[in-house]
């Protein structure tokens, strides 16, 4: 799914009013997984090279391919949860940890349905094995066009439910900038893509 609607879901899921540091290790789990597209990105910004070749060459090639596979792997983040579910029985700051690697889990299973030929290896490195789903959260060919209908639908209700547990006015503004990031990804693939 797109980055906003995990970081929304985790959120919903897990954060809590006058928990910053709870919440932040939720909002850096959620969104670690897709660290490594992100960075992709901006480093092929930077060295000017053309969109089409850094989404059907690059992302599927090393370095990148290794660091989206690191950063989907379930195990690691079952690793991270029994470690932080453990060490918190000393040491209290370490449920962050847990919060941390919940939020990356809950990625991992909402991103497990709905990749087709970007389906990652969720649970490397114990086995390579990819689940091509046949929906993609993007691709229309693979009936991308209605799950996008049906994740901004999820997106503006997850919204709805954060817009009622948290009355900062910081964080109501963020959740109207989420609602409007919705428009942003279909027409920056879909329509400049298509130029
Ligand atoms: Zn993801």
């Amino acid at each position: 799914m797109n980055t906003q609607t995990h970081v929304l879901l985790a959120a919903a899921v897990l954060a809590k009013p006058d928990q910053p540091a709870r919440n932040t290790a939720v909002i850096a789990g959620s969104l670690v997984p897709d660290l490594a597209i992100y960075t992709l990105f901006v480093w092929s910004k930077i060295a000017g090279i053309a969109e089409r070749t850094v989404w059907s060459e690059l992302y599927y090639q090393p370095p990148w391919s290794d660091a989206v596979t690191i950063g989907n792997s379930a195990p690691i983040y079952l690793l991270f949860l029994v470690v932080g579910l453990t060490a918190t029985t000393w040491f209290r700051p370490a449920s962050l940890l847990t919060y941390f690697a919940l939020a990356a889990l809950i990625h991992l299973a909402t991103d497990f349905p709905v990749h087709v030929d970007d389906a990652h290896a969720h649970f490397w490195p114990v086995s390579e094995w990819r689940f091509r789903s046949p929906v993609s959260y993007w691709n229309p060919n693979h009936n991308g066009n209605w799950f996008a209908f049906f994740e901004i639908a999820i997106g503006i209700l997850l919204s709805f439910v954060l817009w009622r547990r948290f009355h900062a006015v910081w964080v109501r503004a963020l959740l109207v900038l989420a609602v409007i990031a919705y428009l942003g990804p279909p027409l920056y693939f879909g329509v400049l893509a298509g130029l």
